[in-house]
């Protein structure tokens, strides 16, 4: 996540010269189950794509703050608060094909948002957090301060979480090799305090190749935490520490362009006409918009054919950005996705698509009738 400040000479073996940095700590989620005619291939597929919203999609956000229903120590300062939105504007501007809106009420947040000091810094990953609908419960929680470049990079690093992106330095790919007693010595004790299976699913655990980034490790990405020395062992050049450069490195800024790409300003979106199927014409991973205005109010039905993998979404398109009206995700089931919802004439709509995985890429479409 963050750049180890260089001052800050972590607490390894017991020796503390410098406070030691307080990392982030996800939420422990169980693997996905998969019915067992889903084959390696697929499962991969569907691993991979998805904790990936789709195109089109407006992540609407609360920060919890003074006079919310909610334990006092989750209220956030507004000095805070006003760098999550920061951090929010930062990965928005790199053109993208999803946005974000800070919402006055947690009911109307997909993500909710902690200030507990208490409880360290996470986020769900992804499409996970739509697992978390009480408007009364957190999708992301800050420990600390915001307003420093640690708490900046911080906020860039659980958003980065909130639109699917796991932990650097648990890339199978990194090839890093710990000093174990050396890690659970460090996280089990101050500030951070952790049990011996937090520090398992935050540090030594790999992370499956399906999950991560891309195919290469990225030392400087923001998903990457700063190390002291003594906690590597392999890589040899970061035995005496690994500080990542801050901010988001040009390889996050890749990645969520190529997840989430935004419409070009010469691109025109395509438009789905009642009972005419359009091929989706994309790749497993990949994800596309179409838009619809019906011209009659009724039940329309949206579904796609063809052996494939995919969540759907649909949007209203209103002055404020789309709203999410329906979604369906078949991943997993012979189950084609599909759609019913009443629509209304003179209104505009978004349907999205990702596209997890396809027998026959070339052979999905998309109808609505
Ligand atoms: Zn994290």
């Amino acid at each position: 996540m963050a750049k180890a400040p260089k001052a800050v000479k972590p607490a390894v073996g017991g020796k503390s010269e410098a406070p030691a940095l307080r990392y982030c700590s996800q939420p422990i989620q169980n693997p996905r189950q998969f019915d067992p005619a889903v084959d390696a291939l697929r499962a991969r597929a569907i691993i991979h794509g998805g904790k990936k919203w789709v195109n089109g999609t407006q992540l609407t956000y609360y920060c919890y703050k003074a006079g919310d229903a909610v334990p006092a120590a989750w209220r956030g300062k507004a000095a805070d608060i006003k760098e999550v939105g920061a951090a929010f504007e930062t990965w928005f501007k790199l053109g993208i094909g999803i946005s974000f809106k800070a919402v006055s009420r947690p009911e109307d947040a997909t993500i909710r948002i902690g200030f507990d000091p208490s409880d360290g810094s996470w986020s769900y990953v992804g499409r996970d957090i739509l697992t978390i609908r009480d408007p009364q419960e957190r999708t992301m929680n800050f420990g600390w301060a915001l307003n420093t470049p640690y708490g900046r990079d911080t906020a860039l690093h659980e958003i980065g979480h909130a639109i699917g992106l796991e932990h650097e330095h648990q890339n199978p790919f990194a090839g890093i090799t710990w000093d174990t007693a050396a890690v659970k010595s460090y996280f089990a004790g101050p500030p951070n305090n952790w049990d011996m299976q937090q520090i398992d699913w935050n540090i030594l655990r790999k992370i499956p190749p399906a999950e991560v980034k891309g195919t290469k490790w990225d030392p400087d990405s923001v998903m990457e935490y700063g190390f002291g020395p003594g906690l590597i062992v392999e890589p040899v050049a970061y035995r005496n520490g690994l500080n990542p450069k801050g901010g988001l490195s040009a390889a996050d800024k890749a990645w969520i362009v190529e997840s989430y790409p935004g419409v070009k300003p010469t691109e025109t979106i395509p438009a789905l006409e009642v009972g005419l199927s359009q091929k989706l014409a994309i790749k497993a991973g990949q994800t596309r918009v179409f838009n619809f205005k019906p011209k009659r109010t009724r039940t329309y039905r949206i579904g796609t054919f063809g052996t494939s993998d995919t969540v759907m979404v649909l949007f209203e398109v209103t002055p404020a950005g789309n709203v999410q009206i329906a979604g369906n995700d078949d991943s997993g089931s012979d189950l084609n996705a599909r759609v019913d919802m009443r629509l209304i004439n003179g209104r505009q709509y978004q349907i999205g698509i990702r596209l997890y995985y396809a027998e026959m890429a070339a052979e999905t479409s998309i109808m609505v009738w």
